[in-house]
């Protein structure tokens, strides 16, 4: 059992530059918090300072209620999982999995009993006496999950551990890692720039942006509710819509191109958003009686298979539809984009939902 508390947590590099910038996350027992963000957001700083291999410049990192500032990465009983694997490639599987163990003086029947369990769960059990590089980019990934599981730790941290992974892999193994860590049932920590990885991961997601946390949520509750204009834009592919909002004269919220939103909305929206699978491509009739109607122009139709996207265009501001299957829609062609007001996403001039 490990809570994961971070307190206030802030760091700030030798030259000054302050990369995370004050963050709490309060993580519970047997979760999965997923830190997502762009490049050089902090996601990276934060998980190296829960596994005690960054100094914290002020705040607490707790781990089981008790504070870890000051201890060193070995007595932290995390295991953390890298993105390139590390591991050994003189040694075989079964020592890169007994390694950790050894080094803490484990006696010998328990690391083999625990080194062949963990390759069993695995699936590894037929590889034991493999070098790393006789083994495929999965296996070798299996292999550094199989070295921190036998170390029995009270946390996991995940350091974008698919992203050497071809796109099928990294689906694969995301639904290994998720039902492992259900299963294992320990608390951990995974660092990704991968919004759909995070998705899909996440019981507990942590949304970072320039060092600070933009919305901690469920991930459908960041989905159907973003906190901000970065977090619409950032969770969900394609991205969500985000539409410059103006007041006529008689009060009126209108889009680019003059179009009116009906409806009640708050004074203080200044931005509209709206979802891609949200917008629904209608007849001029049907689109009048939704809050929102707007005449668009087709730019391109771009096809994915099981639906297409359709790039559109409305008075020099872009918006993206999805729809089901193949479109028969052509570029050039003049579109209805409509939408009722329980779709629409507002957010005020901070970019602060509303
Ligand atoms: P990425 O996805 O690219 O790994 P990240 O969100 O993990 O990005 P961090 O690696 O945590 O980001 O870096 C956060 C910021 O801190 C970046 O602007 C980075 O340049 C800066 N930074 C990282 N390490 C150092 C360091 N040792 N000294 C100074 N600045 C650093």
């Amino acid at each position: 059992m490990a809570t994961v508390d971070l307190n206030d947590v802030r760091k700030v590099y030798a030259g000054g530059f302050e990369a995370v910038k004050g963050v709490s996350i309060a993580i519970p027992d047997k979760a999965l918090c997923v830190l997502v963000g762009p490049s050089g957001c902090g996601k990276s700083t934060l998980l190296r300072m829960i596994a005690g291999l960054e100094a914290i410049s002020s705040g607490t990192i707790s781990i089981d209620g008790k504070v870890v500032n000051n201890i060193g990465p070995t007595d932290r009983d995390i295991a953390m999982v890298f993105q390139n694997y590390a591991l050994y490639p003189h040694m075989s599987v079964y020592d890169n999995m007994a390694y950790g163990l050894r080094n803490r003086g484990t006696p010998r029947p328990e690391i083999d009993s625990r080194v062949r369990a963990t390759a069993k769960t695995l699936e590894l059990d037929q590889l034991l006496d493999r070098k790393p590089r006789q083994l495929s980019g999965g296996q070798r990934q299996r292999v550094a999950m199989g070295r921190a599981i036998v170390r029995n730790p009270k946390v996991f941290l995940f350091d974008e551990p698919l992203s050497n992974l071809d796109a099928k892999l990294r689906g694969q193994m995301r639904v290994e890692i998720r039902n492992l860590q259900r299963n294992l049932g320990v608390t951990s920590v995974y660092v990704t720039h991968d919004q759909l990885e995070a998705m899909t991961l996440a019981d507990m997601l942590v949304v970072m942006n320039a060092g600070l946390i933009e919305q901690i949520g469920a991930p459908m509750d960041v989905y159907e509710k973003p906190a901000s204009t970065f977090v619409a834009a950032f969770i969900g592919a394609p991205p969500m819509n985000l539409l410059g909002l103006t007041r006529a004269a008689d009060g009126a919220a209108t889009v680019a191109g003059g179009a009116k939103i009906h409806g009640q909305i708050p004074d203080e929206a200044a931005t509209l958003g709206l979802r891609p699978e949200d917008a629904l491509v209608s007849t001029s009739e049907a689109a009048q009686k939704g809050a929102l109607s707007l005449p668009v122009t087709v730019e391109a139709v771009e096809p994915v298979g099981m639906e297409s996207f359709l790039h559109c265009a409305l008075a020099g501001e872009r918006i993206v539809v999805r729809v089901p299957g193949r479109s028969m829609v052509q570029p050039g062609d003049r579109l209805e984009i409509a939408a009722g007001l329980d779709r629409l996403h507002f957010f005020d001039r901070d970019g602060k939902r509303v």
